[in-house]
């Protein structure tokens, strides 16, 4: 056996395989749904392995077996560069799905429920039938409603709401608006809110919901209708409530949405002292709470910071040891809250952000892009990246292609748009040595197979998106006390530290102003969420390695394995009712 209870054998094989699987990769280019030049890989029988279903995922690779990775190169390499443009802007996908295609090897829920169950076949402790209870997605509602458009037509909306779990309350998730929202999207994304909550210790269940929508075919006035609308569906249902279900921002919504679903409820509550609990991602001006908009993509960092800073994590992916964020190459897929968050605090702590992929293409530079400009960029310009230029770096490179980010030559990729990107289809020309998960179910069932054959680490969403869940907790609990965290505290701290160094003046130590300037200061409300997602990401971070290694799994079943044991125990020691 391996140091981390992996077969030997295994690993030397896929050491020996993965060259040989590589060799056979080719690339073709093909027209995508928007019209934009995506390069695809083509599978050969004997590259691609089994896809994983229910019964042959817990069979899957563990994460431990050795790297091989060799370049892109020959009809991949023709491929990306026939697709470089400066950029004559082809239209935009509607969503992320449409430029990646469908996962394959069954659906997204089925791959979630897959990994279910091979994690579960590890837990011989817990009855088999209250795991597949835990499972299964206790409620599902569908709704059509109707719009009022601009013009005066009348367009029929629907929308979701999966309650996965109440084994705890309220039950919490994302209001996602997006084409692919359907009824199975929203459990496999319900189900594994339960298992992140569970992950971060955040004593909520998991739902999720949306609406079937793409976001800018409707005017803002429309979407506000949409929104409000959409609230009194969930409302009349008993679906929303501080004590009931809790919603909050996801694909295609925003902090301003979360205001227009909590006035919503306030309104038709009729008052509330805790209504503001109701929802979380809202503005601060709404009873929101400083640091939630970035503490998504803040998580996503602490979590590559501390997935990869453990040695047997690093030496798996082929990485240095020690491993460092300023040594590192990265690639982010989709520049939206989770993408641009993630980027800005990888790039203010050293990190070198070399690919980013937006809706209409792909901007690399191997000198750095900077997303800060890039982000104003996009605001400015409808989401575009065409007319990018970096600074003028003359080592910018635009192709008119969302989906080459997915092949860059770095060494953390961080999908951060949808589900089903990296698929068995395309995961053969990832380079990456590390695929960081910011997006739900970004790697299919079937690509987590290549990967871990291939010898690329996956960091899962289970843990690596959980901040948004885990700061949205400490907002219902300012909502709940009524109080912003530091408020009594932050003074008094700072008082204490005065005079703390006050006494070490008069017993003759040197305290300079620029010592006082950096010592006294309280924690404020941003300080102490920050203090304490960066506390719940590490902490899931660590059992999570710790599991995998002495469950000899991969990270994706070890953050599973921790969540669906910690949702068991909590129905076996409270019973079933009745
Ligand atoms: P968002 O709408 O703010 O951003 C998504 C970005 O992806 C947009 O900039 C969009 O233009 C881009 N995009 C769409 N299709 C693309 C494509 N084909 N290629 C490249 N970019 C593309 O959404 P978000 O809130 O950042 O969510 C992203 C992912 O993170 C989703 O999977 C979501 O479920 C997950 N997530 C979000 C949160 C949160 O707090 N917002 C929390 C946990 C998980």
């Amino acid at each position: 056996m391996g140091a981390l209870g992996v077969p030997l054998p295994a690993r030397v094989a896929a050491r020996a395989a993965a060259p040989a699987l590589w060799r056979r990769v080719s690339a073709m280019a093909t027209r995508g749904a928007g019209g934009a030049t995506i390069i695809t890989t083509a599978a050969t029988p004997t590259a691609a392995p089994a896809v994983a279903g229910a019964a042959g995922l817990s069979s899957l690779p563990s994460m431990w077996s050795l790297r091989a990775r060799p370049p892109l190169t020959g009809a991949a390499a023709s491929a990306a560069a026939a697709a470089s443009t400066t950029a004559g802007a082809p239209p935009p996908p509607s969503d992320a799905s449409a430029a990646t295609g469908e996962p394959e090897g069954g659906t997204f829920l089925e791959g979630v429920d897959a990994n279910f169950r091979a994690a579960s076949a590890h837990l011989r402790s817990v009855d088999p039938a209250l795991l597949e209870n835990i499972r299964r997605c206790n409620s599902t509602t569908e709704f059509a409603f109707p719009l009022k458009r601009d013009d005066g037509s009348i367009t029929t909306l629907t929308g979701y709401r999966a309650v996965h779990s109440h084994h705890m309350t309220p039950s919490k998730g994302g209001i996602r608006y997006a084409p692919s929202v359907s009824r199975s999207e929203v459990e496999a994304l319900a189900c594994l809110m339960t298992l992140k909550c569970a992950v971060v210790e955040v004593p909520y269940g998991g739902a999720k919901g949306g609406v079937a929508i793409n976001r800018g075919d409707y005017s803002p006035a429309e979407v506000e209708r949409i929104t409000r609308r959409f609230t009194s569906e969930l409302y009349r249902r008993n679906l929303i409530g501080p004590a009931v279900d809790v919603p909050a921002p996801d694909f295609g919504t925003t902090a301003g949405d979360m205001a227009h679903i909590k006035d919503t409820y306030m309104q038709l509550e009729g008052g509330s002292m805790f209504g503001a609990a109701a929802v979380t991602g809202k503005p601060v001006s709404q009873g929101g709470i400083r640091g939630r908009e970035e503490a998504t993509g803040l998580g996503v960092y602490f979590g590559v910071r501390e997935f990869l800073s453990n040695k047997t994590v690093a030496t798996a992916a082929g990485l240095p040891t020690p491993w460092s964020i300023p040594a590192s190459t990265f690639a982010i897929q989709g520049l939206g809250n989770v993408g641009y968050w993630a980027a800005h605090f990888i790039a203010k702590n050293g990190g070198r952000i070399t690919t980013v992929g937006e809706r209409d293409g792909t901007v690399s530079d191997p000198a750095g892009v900077d997303v800060e400009a890039l982000k104003l960029h996009l605001t400015n310009n409808g989401g575009s990246v065409v007319g990018f230029a970096n600074g003028g770096s003359p080592s910018l490179s635009v192709v008119a292609d969302p989906a080459a980010v997915l092949s860059a030559d770095v060494d953390v990729l961080i999908p951060a748009a949808l589900e089903g990107a990296i698929t068995t289809a395309n995961a053969k020309a990832v380079r990456a040595k590390v695929v960081a998960e910011a997006a739900n179910g970004p790697v299919t069932a079937g690509a987590d197979v290549v990967l871990a054959a291939a010898g690329v680490v996956v960091l899962p969403d289970l843990v690596m998106n959980a901040g948004g869940v885990t700061v949205s907790y400490f907002e219902v609990a300012k909502n709940l006390a009524g109080l912003r965290f530091g408020r009594l505290t932050q003074r008094a701290e700072e008082a204490a530290m005065a005079n703390l160094l006050a006494t070490l003046q008069s017993h003759g130590v040197t305290i300079t102003d620029r010592d006082r300037r950096r010592l006294i200061i309280g924690a404020d409300e941003r300080a102490h969420v920050y203090s304490g997602l960066e506390d719940s990401m590490c902490a899931a971070c660590g059992e999570t390695v710790k599991v995998a290694a002495e469950l000899g799994v991969s990270l994706r079943i070890a953050a599973y394995f921790t969540a669906i044991r910690r949702v068991a125990e909590t129905f076996e020691s409270r019973g079933l009712w009745p």
